[in-house]
């Protein structure tokens, strides 16, 4: 519990007031050495003082708790009325009696009644721990008490008998037993199952121990008939009495938190062993002293304390099974947690990651394909803007249930980031992972989803597939490879026009040089080519920019691959110019121009001497032709050039501003636009233009790659 430098203050002066009237206690106890009245006085009138204070403090401490411990504190104030009682009994008797209270009196049957009460007020005051450990303080207690009393009894009380009756030296012997047992139940059903126990109950613990020593002192002094008024033993009692008001004080003003169950208590074990093994060895030890042989309730008692240790152990034994399943359960809930996503319950990147490796792992041994759908929901932002970020969140769950829902039952779906989840299909080649792709995105924009007060939104998304351990996929351990094959796929499903599905080995088989479709030496001359341009890709980027800006505009599949093809090889017709035209820094003279301008011929005529894709020849020869009708070599115009020739052409021109050249250095992205769009319908094809601008807009036109194996073009 926090307490507070006021709440410190209010402590220090209550106790300092506590300490004040000891020392006037003891002051007076010893000042009425020498005189029986004021010794009468002190210790019948001036003694009542505390204990009577103590009842209306603790009815105050009750009406300020809450829960239980105001429970506690009623029984605590009902306790301290008894006890109150039992010193108004005992005092009087002082007055009235010549020789005091007899023993046993009503003022005993007070105090035992008053212990009685305090006893449940501890175990109800703690009453949050749970039964076991409940009982388990219980039986502890019972068993220390047990011990105790047996030893205090056989060594101390039972000798001292013949002094006085049986039932007066039992009622003074059981109160320092109950106070025993008052203390071991708050030791062990409070401290040792409890976190924050409050002060109040701290401090009364403090009371009851010294009312258990002072209980003890009394009933040796009892049997030896050497108790008067003037005891200094009542200063023990006085102490009980003020540590008991100082509780009720604290508890009073302010209200305690009830103290929190620990889920894991502290288990004395030791303490209550120690006490029974302890009593035995004492009782064995007396009974040999006494006769030598080992008395009837030796054994019983034995035998009672050892039963009790056993029942304790049980308890134990069951509350930590108890406590074991609870971990059990809550770790379980743990591991789903750590792999599931918090808002749509689907599992999470990281465990779509650890599952990846493992199924590609499967599929490798098994020569199994395994594929991925990546998923991005179309323009999701937008439904956050318009509808607020907790609809979106809506959207989410639904979309991530409708994915769910259309899937194959062992395929495995993720949430792989804010709008994007991932599926994976093991055991799937392209082809069904396409099908189930397109069963996606038919699930998901199948029916508008009523977001909030009947406004509907049309959900769609772009899907993107990649395939490992097919022909022309990926190898099974390039999974980096796989994720980025499938991205790249989703980003052109996106560039086409979003709520569609992309593959990415088709792609890819089109616009790469591992396009078997293509003769090899060609391919190895436009790598050449490449080589002596620049640093950079030319070629290949072309090839994947031509592609994109087909699909964008619609053409078939044939012509895209045409097209990627064409554009792969439009240059190679440069191998027969001069490396140094080439590579000139300055302007070219008119007899190298003449050169240069041959190289689209040059590029035809090879493809239809060298190889058998004479099909591409009029697509290289034209992608230095121009829209307007001034380009060359054969001045075509318009719809006259091949569709693929136009888009080659903006293609090429976007790809040599943006690199470095021999005769320029590279464009910014703003001035190599600004170019594109001046030369449309003089240049270039405007639809071809607006086509291209609108992915380069979107972000799906890359950026050059960087050459990686760059030969020197005098090893050509
Ligand atoms: P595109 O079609 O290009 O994918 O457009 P988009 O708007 O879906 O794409 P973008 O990546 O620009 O925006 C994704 C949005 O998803 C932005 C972000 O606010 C939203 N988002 C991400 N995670 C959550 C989420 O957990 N809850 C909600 N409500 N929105 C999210
Ligand atoms: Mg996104
Ligand atoms: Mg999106």
């Amino acid at each position: 519990m926090r307490v507070d430098g006021d709440q410190r203050r209010f402590v220090r002066r209550a106790a300092g007031a506590a300490v004040a009237w000891l020392a006037l206690f003891a002051l007076l106890t010893g000042v009425s050495q020498g005189s029986e009245t004021l010794a009468r006085f002190v210790g019948n009138v001036v003694y009542v003082v505390p204990v009577a204070l103590l009842a209306p403090l603790s009815y105050l401490a009750a009406r300020r708790a809450r829960g239980r411990l105001r429970t506690a504190w009623r029984l605590l104030a009902v306790s301290n009325l008894l006890w109150l009682a039992g010193e108004l009994t005992w005092s009087g008797y002082a007055y009235l009696r010549p020789g005091g209270a007899p023993t046993p009196s009503f003022a005993d049957v007070a105090y035992l009644a008053s212990y009685a009460v305090a006893l449940p007020a501890i175990v109800i005051g703690f009453g949050g721990a749970q039964a076991l450990r409940r009982a388990r303080g219980i039986v502890d207690s019972a068993l220390i008490t047990l011990g105790v009393g047996a030893v205090g009894w056989a060594l101390v009380i039972g000798p001292l008998l013949p002094g006085t009756t049986k039932a007066g030296a039992i009622v003074t012997f059981a109160q320092p037993l109950l106070a025993v047992s008052i203390v071991t139940a708050l030791v062990v059903v409070g401290l040792c199952c409890h976190r924050g126990v409050p002060p109040s109950f701290l401090l009364a613990g403090a009371s009851f121990a010294v009312a258990g020593l002072t209980d003890a002192g009394y009933a040796y002094l009892f049997m030896i008939h050497s108790y008067g008024d003037a005891s200094w033993l009542n200063l023990g009692w006085q102490l009980e009495a003020v540590l008991l008001c100082l509780a009720a004080a604290v508890a009073a003003r302010r209200t305690e938190p009830e103290p929190e169950v620990r889920g894991l208590d502290r288990d004395l074990a030791v303490l209550p062993a120690a006490v029974a093994v302890l009593s035995i060895v004492g009782l064995a030890a007396a009974d040999r002293f006494n006769d030598g042989r080992l008395t009837r309730s030796t054994l019983v008692i034995a035998v009672l304390l050892v039963s009790g240790l056993l029942l304790r152990q049980v308890l134990v034994t069951r509350d930590r099974t108890r406590l074991a399943a609870a971990l059990t359960v809550a770790l379980r809930e743990q591991e789903r947690l750590a792999v599931t996503d918090g808002l749509t319950g689907l599992y999470n990147r990281r465990f779509f990651q650890e599952m990846l490796r493992l199924d590609a792992e499967r599929a490798e041994r098994d020569g199994h394909a395994v594929s991925l759908v990546m998923i991005d929901l179309d323009r999701f932002k937008r439904i956050n803007d318009t509808c607020g970020h907790p609809a979106g969140d809506r959207v989410l769950v639904e979309a991530a249930d409708r994915i769910r829902r259309a899937v194959r039952p062992n395929d495995l779906v993720a949430r792989y980031g804010g709008e994007e989840f991932v599926c994976l299909l093991p055991g799937a080649g392209e082809e069904t992972a396409l099908e189930v792709a397109e069963q996606v995105r038919r699930a998901l924009s199948r029916t508008p989803l009523s977001v909030h007060d009947g406004h509907d939104v049309r959900l769609t998304a772009s899907l993107g597939v990649a395939s490992a351990g097919t022909r022309g996929g990926r190898a099974h351990g390039d999974l980096e490879g796989l994720i980025h094959d499938a991205d790249g796929a989703l980003y052109r499903a996106k560039a086409r026009g979003r709520d569609q599905v992309a593959a990415a080995s088709r792609v890819a088989d089109l616009a790469l040089d591992t396009d078997p479709d293509l003769p090899p030496a060609l391919v190895w001359l436009a790598d050449q080519i490449d080589a002596k341009l620049g640093s950079h890709e030319h070629s290949t980027a072309v090839s994947r920019w031509s592609l994109l800006t087909g699909a964008r505009l619609g053409l078939h599949q044939a012509t895209l691959r045409r097209t990627a093809a064409a554009a792969r090889l439009h240059d190679i017709g440069k191998i027969n110019v001069d490396d140094a035209i080439l590579t000139k820094p300055g302007r070219l003279g008119p007899a190298e121009w003449d050169v240069l301008r041959r190289h689209p011929e040059e590029g035809a005529r090879l493809l239809t001497e060298l190889s058998d894709r004479a099909d591409l020849a009029p697509l290289v020869g034209g992608h230095h032709e121009r829209y307007d009708g001034t380009g060359y070599p054969s001045r075509l115009r318009g719809d006259g050039i091949p569709i693929e020739a136009r888009i080659i052409a903006v293609c090429d021109s976007w790809a040599a501003m943006r690199a470095d050249r021999a005769y320029a250095a590279a464009l910014c992205e703003e001035e190599a636009r600004q170019q594109i769009q001046r030369g449309r319908g003089t240049q270039f094809d405007p639809a071809v233009v607006d086509a291209f601008l609108a992915l380069l807009d979107e972000g799906a036109i890359d950026d050059l790659a960087p050459l990686r194996h760059v030969e020197a073009p005098t090893h050509a």
